[in-house]
């Protein structure tokens, strides 16, 4: 009897190809979708099938807005290995733990990426002084690779339709000190009808089927079906036809998932540029990767423009489409009206600036409410978009104060600090700082202070008498 079952669990075995996730068997990969990847991939199926049986790639991008990639790899406690899909993108060890408890991550250096998902933004090429929208932007992977490109110039905005993930979406933004974007929740058929025809380029990193994640989530896994990849084909075309009245005659639209189904991938590009004649696509310059198939989509040869990328070619999976448009655009959205005339309180929250660094504000700062944010100087009407942020929240009125806030330090730089603590990494202040404790610090600091880990900004304080005040956010701060 207990042969026989033994015996049944080898025949699952081999009938059923498994994933082990650190070591353990976690969900059975769909019949239906091996079926489907041994046609996609012939001869190379074996070797799909056994990644599987390995770990998923781990990999981090450093953030130029706030250090460079020579300075991180001194200070982890890992080694760093470029990824073949982006600048600023690398392998890190399976064993490397604990990322998001340190100080740098805290203080924005760097972001934990699979290293496949970068490859969009590398298709995307967004340069200084680029408008640029990330329409499908939570929790920021590809919105704070924009950013870093960016650097500081030009206009990012990032769009998640699912409010709460809005919210991780602008804690993100602002760890990484992005400075010059808009954070909204809205839906993508009312922005993109609002701002027609104002973007350099357009991301859609669209909702999928998640396949390119089964290594990583097993959910995913369980909630496959074809019927499931065909919903979210239906649900990421109804995006792109959104999309493409955001883009300017001659910008770019580049469209992403991290599936292998065809149906959500070729399939949707092949919809959409039927739909959009005033489309054509265009080579990703990727040089990971493999070429798309055009009989995934409807046959038409220039599908193999599009890209492919497997756990064989070093990522998780992910599918990467550059499409620019051809058609006029000749919509252009209002703009936001700044007014000439600077409130009382403007003023003050000028000062306070002034207070704080020893540069001039890189935004315009404007009171909404009780808060003053710096914003863009250029920018369009933001009314009804679902805006959570935009620019960087200076400060806010608490009783007849202004008080300063956290996002403002975050997007600071070292040299523009008139008052700052730079402590080591291995100080254990960093520790208690992150917990929240006071910190002793020089008498001769006096008011606010920028506290910074190795140079790069990781929150503030109020100093007096040889005592920091910790004013780093209850909701960031790394538990005992
Ligand atoms: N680009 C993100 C990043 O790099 O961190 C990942 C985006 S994820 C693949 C897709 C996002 O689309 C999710 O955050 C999801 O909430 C959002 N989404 C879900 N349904 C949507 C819809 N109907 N329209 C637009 N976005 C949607």
């Amino acid at each position: 009897m207990v042969d026989g079952i033994f015996r049944l669990g080898l025949v699952c075995e081999a009938m059923f190809r498994f994933i082990r996730l650190g070591g353990k068997k976690m969900a059975a990969l769909p019949l239906e979708f091996q079926k489907r990847m041994k046609n996609l991939l012939g001869q190379e199926y074996e070797a799909f099938e056994a990644c599987y049986d390995k770990p998923g790639f781990r990999a981090i991008r450093v953030n130029p807005l706030k250090c460079s990639a020579d300075a991180l790899r001194g200070f982890l406690p890992f080694s760093l290995t470029p990824a073949p899909f982006a600048t600023g993108s690398y392998y890190i060890p399976q064993q490397a733990a604990g990322l998001g408890r340190q100080p740098l991550h805290h203080a924005g250096a760097f972001y934990v990426q699979e290293p496949s998902a970068a490859s969009a933004v590398t298709v995307l090429a967004p340069v200084p002084g680029d408008r640029v929208l990330d329409l499908c932007a939570a929790p920021g992977g590809k919105s704070t690779q924009i950013a870093g490109a960016l650097q500081g110039q030009g206009l990012l905005w990032s769009n998640e339709v699912v409010r709460n993930r809005a919210q991780v979406l602008l804690s993100n933004m602002e760890r990484m000190g992005v400075r010059n974007a808009v954070v909204s929740s809205c839906r993508p058929d009312l922005l993109c009808e609002r701002l027609a025809g104002y973007f350099d380029k357009v991301l859609v990193d669209a909702p999928c089927s998640g396949e390119g994640m089964f290594r990583r989530e097993p959910q995913a896994v369980k909630e496959w079906s074809l019927a499931h990849t065909e919903a979210c084909a239906a649900r990421q075309l109804a995006i792109l036809n959104s999309a493409a009245q955001a883009v300017r005659e001659g910008g770019v639209l580049v469209y992403s998932t991290c599936t292998f189904a065809p149906v959500e991938n070729e399939g949707v590009v092949s919809a959409f540029l039927q739909k959009h004649p005033g489309f054509v696509l265009e080579e990703t310059g990727l040089s990971g990767g493999r070429q798309g198939i055009p009989s995934c989509g409807d046959g038409t040869p220039s599908l193999k423009k599009t890209r492919r990328i497997y756990p064989m070619d070093g990522g998780e999976g992910h599918f990467v489409a550059k499409m620019r448009r051809l058609q006029e655009n000749s919509n252009a959205p209002a703009s936001y009206e700044f007014t000439a005339q600077k409130k009382p309180e403007e003023r003050l929250a000028e000062a306070l600036y002034k207070e704080l660094f020893s540069v001039m504000p890189y935004g315009s700062i404007v009171q909404v409410e009780d808060k003053f944010l710096l914003l863009p100087r250029e920018l369009p009407d933001l009314a009804g978009l679902g805006v959570l942020r935009a620019g960087i929240l200076l400060a806010q009125k608490k009783k007849n104060r202004l008080e300063p806030e956290h996002a403002l330090f975050m997007a600071s730089k070292a040299q523009e600090s008139r008052q700052k603590v730079d402590l080591p990494l291995e100080d254990p202040r960093v520790y208690s700082y992150l917990h929240g404790e006071e910190i002793g610090i020089s008498e001769r600091l006096k008011g606010f202070t920028t506290v910074f880990v190795e140079g790069v900004a990781l929150g503030f304080g109020k100093a007096s008498g040889g005592v920091l005040k910790n004013r780093y956010p209850k909701g960031l701060r790394n538990l005992k």
